[in-house]
C-alpha cells in the first residue's frame, strides 16, 4: 500500500515537472499548441495528430489513459 502511495506521489511529481518544463519550452518557441506534447514538450508526429484528436505524444497519452 505504501509502495502504490509512493508510486503515485513520484510519478505525480514528474508529471508536474514535465508540464513546467512543457510551458517553458512552448513559451520560447512562441506558442505552438498541438504540434508538442503539452505534458512533455515532445513533438507530436504529423500522423498521430491527423488520427487522434490530442495535446500528448503516444506515451503520456498512455500515462494518462491508462491512470495507474
Ligand atoms: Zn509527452
Amino acid at each position: 500500500m505504501t509502495d502504490l502511495l509512493d508510486l503515485a506521489e513520484e510519478r505525480e511529481e514528474e508529471f508536474r515537472r514535465a508540464a513546467l518544463a512543457a510551458l517553458r519550452s512552448r513559451h520560447r518557441s512562441g506558442g505552438e499548441s498541438t504540434t508538442h506534447c503539452k505534458s512533455c514538450g515532445e513533438p507530436i508526429p504529423e500522423a498521430r495528430r491527423q488520427a487522434v484528436t490530442t495535446d500528448h505524444c503516444a506515451f503520456c497519452a498512455s500515462q494518462i489513459e491508462g491512470g495507474r
